[in-house]
């Protein structure tokens, strides 16, 4: 019989379903303890207080749910594609059906506000409902041969076991963008979400299992994220390695990965300009703005990271901004109206504030915010800075906080040169209404995803993912799929 019920610090008041908070892993289809009782604190990054303590997982666990992982991988390959693809429509279902816990679970460990945990619950659930139809569509080829006698037959394979790696920004839709087109795919996951954010995952997994997810098929493991990662690259039953996060860390696993030649997507770190023309519609591209660089307050890998305005509508621009941040109100996730949450940790609002200083040594102005909100512990005030240039961090770096530099900018030429000056290219978003300059800009831009007069970018049916030092692979779409399989050459001879 399985068992989750290891009492939590704190219980999150108002679940519908209490047992979706679970202080245990999920290994091997088994939730455990560690074996010799270490935990690792999660806490509210409203308040600081503990909500959970999970467990502190060592390698040779992690090698357990491999071994399990792999085991089974065979198995659930074997299944049709259309059985695979009605335990993925169940667990989508479940979502939906627990949607309000989910989301509570996440702002509680997470801050963000309620109305946007839930928004990331739903609109991620749909990856799981997308690639349970494309389990029915990992279609292979038969190819014109070149003798005769031969026929030239590809076909799609599961790389196999697929070790997946989530950041803490955004604890559920990171993981049901891959857990879904790899289980779809016929391969088999281990997961180890973000030390801040375990609880959305566990619940997930509570879900998956009442889904008929067979029993190691799917394990979430917590612990130590150094040595879990080389347990992942150096594992020779690991073929494949997703991992969402940071560029350093992305990089290391690139080469850590190198050895064994393992598959590798990565979806990293992101500098994304957001280009205002003087054709735009001003008070949509403010919107615009709005929804790309305060959501999640400013901790999203697309958000906006320099906001470049022509020179002739900027003033108008900076107006119109301001006053829709000091609209903004900060508090609790769970409070009613709350638009910004807290920062995750003190040590974003502290790059927030070394952003922010670097900025005005350089000549850059406050327009509103700039420092810690009165509210304490790590809520920062929603800033916007102008006379801000390329020189200086905001520019360079990503801010991931709530910070809205202004550059202004001349012509078409000047803003693209500088939007594409960054080793960063997830994505790019501008505002326009000229056909012949939104193709221009649209090609010229170097990101794996733009945004044309739109601030919002991810969605199940769409490619997501980055060029350059953001990564590789594509999530979601039928591309997401891709990174999951192999393709097989079967030469029929003697025909
Ligand atoms: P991070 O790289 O510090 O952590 C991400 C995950 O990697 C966490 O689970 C962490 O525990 C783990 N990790 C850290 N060191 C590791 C190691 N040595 N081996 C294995 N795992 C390790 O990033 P973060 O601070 O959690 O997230 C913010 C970053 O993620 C930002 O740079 C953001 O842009 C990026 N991000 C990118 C996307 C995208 O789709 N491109 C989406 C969300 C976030």
């Amino acid at each position: 019989m399985t068992v989750h019920q290891k009492p939590v610090a704190r219980r999150i008041l108002d679940l519908k379903d209490p047992s979706l908070l679970v202080a245990q892993a999920y290994v091997a289809g088994e939730w455990i303890s560690a074996p010799d009782g270490k935990t690792i604190a999660v806490t509210d990054p409203f308040d600081g207080a503990l909500i959970a303590e999970v467990p502190d997982l060592g390698p040779e666990v992690v090698r357990r749910a491999i071994d399990k992982a792999h085991e089974v991988q065979k198995e659930w390959a074997a299944r049709t594609a259309k059985e695979r693809s009605q335990i993925l429509k169940r667990w989508h279902d479940l979502i939906l059906a627990n949607a309000d816990d989910l989301a509570l679970i996440l702002t509680t460990e997470q801050g963000k506000p309620l109305a946007e945990a839930k928004g990331e619950v739903l609109s991620n659930a749909a990856y799981i409902e997308w690639f349970a139809e494309e389990a029915k569509r990992i279609n292979g080829d038969i190819i014109p041969p070149a003798r005769g006698d031969q026929r030239i037959v590809v076909m799609k394979q599961p790389v196999g076991v697929c070790a997946a790696i989530t950041p803490w920004n955004f604890p559920n839709g990171m993981i049901t963008r891959k857990a879904g087109p790899a289980l779809a795919a016929g391969c088999t996951m281990v997961l180890k979400p973000a030390a801040q954010t375990p609880l959305s995952a566990f619940a997930l997994a509570v879900l998956a299992e009442r889904a008929g997810v067979p029993k190691g098929a799917f394990s979430v493991v917590t612990g130590d994220a150094a040595p879990i990662g080389k347990e992942f690259c150096h594992n020779p039953k690991i073929a494949k390695i997703t991992f969402t996060g940071s560029t350093n860390v992305g990089r290391w696993l690139m080469k850590e990965a190198g050895d064994s030649i393992k598959r590798l997507s990565l979806e990293l770190g992101g500098n994304a300009p957001f280009i205002v023309f003087d054709d735009a519609d001003l008070d949509a591209a403010v919107e615009g703005a709005m929804i790309s660089k305060f959501r999640n307050a400013g901790q999203t890998c697309v958000c906006a990271n320099r906001i470049y305005v022509q020179d002739t509508v900027a003033d108008a621009f900076v107006e119109k901004l301001a006053a829709k941040v000091e609209g903004l109100k900060l508090g609790r996730g769970t409070d009613a109206g709350v638009t910004q949450g807290p920062l995750i940790d003190d040590r974003a609002v502290i790059k927030m504030e070394e952003h922010v200083a670097d900025a005005l040594a350089k000549g850059g102005k406050l327009v509103a915010g700039g420092k810690r909100s009165g509210l304490g512990g790590t809520f920062f005030e929603p800033t916007v800075m102008t006379g801000i240039t390329q020189g200086m961090k905001v520019a360079k770096e990503e801010t991931f906080a709530p910070l809205a530099p202004i550059i202004r900018f001349k012509d078409e030429a000047e803003v693209i040169a500088m939007a594409n000056d960054t080793e960063f290219g997830l994505a790019s978003y501008f505002y326009a209404r000229d056909m012949s300059r939104v193709w221009r800009v649209a090609e010229a831009l170097e990101s794996g995803m733009v945004g044309v007069n739109t601030g919002l970018l991810a969605n199940e049916m769409a490619p997501f993912g980055g060029v350059k030092q953001s990564g590789l692979g594509r999530e979601g779409s039928k591309y997401g799929i891709e990174g999951f399989l192999e393709i097989k050459y079967v030469c029929l001879s003697g025909i």
